[in-house]
């Protein structure tokens, strides 16, 4: 399919990002070639690496692998990559980009083997998007699309902190102006998730699952008319649609909603992803690359329907810190001391709790760094036992009820505590938002916690799109 690219202003073009299930193999690349085909709109493309790539090069990186497991996980990226490529007609010029890419991570990877550090993860984890995005724009040039791979790292500037890095906005808006807003009037423009790069030219990553902040970014520094995130289903459901059958495809929820759902557990955004699209007002798209014509869920500013009870996130692997000190009584500065500690290693607190000489503490330990490695370092422990006692329970799972006026609506505690009668809740958390209440529950009972509350709240709920 061709279409003029003529009248195409930055405000009428869309980006559209695939996650890693979308460019697992040769047919799903296919089916993300007609999404973008199929919309004319859609000028820039961000792309993850091939489904179960990242996990393979975060095993790279860690550097504790035999040599047989080192070179087993290099082969199976390669096959990947050689799986697509056998249904690609490619010149000799793209097969030996491939090739050196492959070459260089091979050599990253022994270098790693002999001393990780965080600079040299990065620079290997980018390659599952380095060689999927070149990969795809062959798929999009073998439709008849005019397309180009373009390497992010020209223009996502980001500060230095690997794993994890933070973009910075300014930076990014006159880079993007610069180098890729000009590609986009002739060009589809494909370009990669997840990775960025510091001042010093070093190559750094968002955090697991930052393609679709990747591509809120970008889409804010276009100034894109929309964001697309084709995933695996057919939009944001009322909870992740592995836990109950009975979970079903919003329509639309809102941007405060859908933040508070992406930052207590539901995978389907990276929690970041809204900060940009709000600042801009940008909608954002979710639907499935497998299924287009589903349709999907749009994130808005404001929505038709504000309903109580909008979705349940779950965010698993929680860590719960609780501090004590006799010192905490009427002392004021105690939890100043706390936080400083905590900010020094840089762990961002998620809910607190206290009493009159402890306080209770949640950190988010699933994959916020690109390595996963635990936030609870042996440092910080002893920093921290320095000023008060410390005890950590591991394995609990937080969830979260989302919606609107939780603060305010009668009956939703009782509604909570009626359905789970049986159950213990560790810590509960209402009132700082009106959008959210979540509370820890032993890990183990999680899934089961979900699905009661997702049937006492979604009995009698007719806004799905099913
Ligand atoms: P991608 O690789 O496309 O980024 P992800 O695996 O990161 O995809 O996110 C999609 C997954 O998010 C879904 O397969 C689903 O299991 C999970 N998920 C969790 N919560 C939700 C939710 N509320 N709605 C839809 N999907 C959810
Ligand atoms: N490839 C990266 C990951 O698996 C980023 C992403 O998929 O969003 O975490
Ligand atoms: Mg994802």
């Amino acid at each position: 399919m061709k279409f003029s690219t003529q009248n195409l202003s930055p405000n009428n073009t869309v980006i559209a990002k695939f996650g890693g299930t979308s460019l697992a193999d040769f047919e799903a690349m296919s089916r993300c070639a007609d999404v973008v085909l199929s919309d004319p709109k859609t000028r820039l493309v961000v792309v993850s690496a091939s489904s179960g790539v990242t996990n393979l090069l975060v095993s790279l990186s860690s550097g504790t692998l035999t040599e047989d497991e080192r070179t087993s996980a290099l082969a199976k990226i390669a096959q990947i990559q050689q799986n697509i490529m056998s249904r690609l007609s490619l010149s000799d010029e793209v097969v030996e980009r491939i090739n050196h890419l492959l070459a260089q991570m091979n050599d990253l990877s022994l270098a790693i083997a002999n001393g990780p550090t965080a600079a040299f993860t990065d620079k290997l984890l980018s390659f599952g998007e380095r060689l999927s995005s070149t990969l795809f724009t062959q798929v999009l040039l073998a439709r008849g699309e005019q397309a180009v791979c373009f390497d992010v790292r020209d223009v996502m500037r980001t500060d230095s902190e690997y794993g994890k890095a933070a973009p910075l906005f300014e930076d990014i808006a006159n880079l993007v102006e610069q180098r890729l807003a000009p590609l986009l009037s002739g060009n589809v423009v494909v370009t990669q998730g997840f990775i960025g790069s510091d001042a010093n030219g070093a190559t750094t990553t968002l955090g697991r699952g930052g393609s679709d902040y990747s591509a809120a970014l970008l889409g804010e520094a276009v100034g894109v008319a929309q964001i697309n995130i084709w995933t695996d289903v057919t939009g944001i459901f009322t909870t992740d649609p592995r836990i109950t059958s009975q979970a079903y495809a919003l329509k639309e929820i809102s941007f405060n909603e859908a933040a508070e759902m992406a930052t207590f557990g539901a995978k389907v955004l990276h929690p970041s992803t809204l900060i940009p699209a709000m600042r801009k007002n940008i909608p954002v798209f979710v639907g499935s690359s497998r299924d287009p014509q589903a349709g999907g869920t749009l994130v808005l500013n404001e929505t038709e329907s504000k309903p109580v009870y909008r979705a349940i996130a779950l965010r698993r692997e929680q860590t719960l810190v609780t501090v004590t000190s006799m010192n905490m009584l009427h002392a004021p500065g105690f939890l100043a001391k706390v936080f400083t500690i905590l900010a020094k290693y840089n762990l961002s607190i998620d809910l607190v709790t206290t009493s009159e000489i402890s306080v209770a503490l949640t950190l988010d330990s699933t994959g916020s760094n690109s390595s996963g490695q635990s936030q609870l370092s042996p440092e910080l422990l002893v920093e921290l036992e320095e000023i008060c006692q410390v005890t950590i329970e591991q394995d609990l799972a937080l969830v979260a009820l989302i919606g609107n006026a939780i603060d305010s609506s009668y009956g939703v505690g009782t509604r909570l505590f009626s359905t789970l009668d049986d159950v213990n809740v560790r810590m509960i958390c209402q009132g700082a938002s009106p959008h959210n209440l979540c509370f820890l529950v032993d890990g183990e009972i999680a899934s089961d916690v979900v699905s009661r509350l997702h049937s006492s709240m979604f009995e009698d709920n007719t806004q799905g799109v099913a």
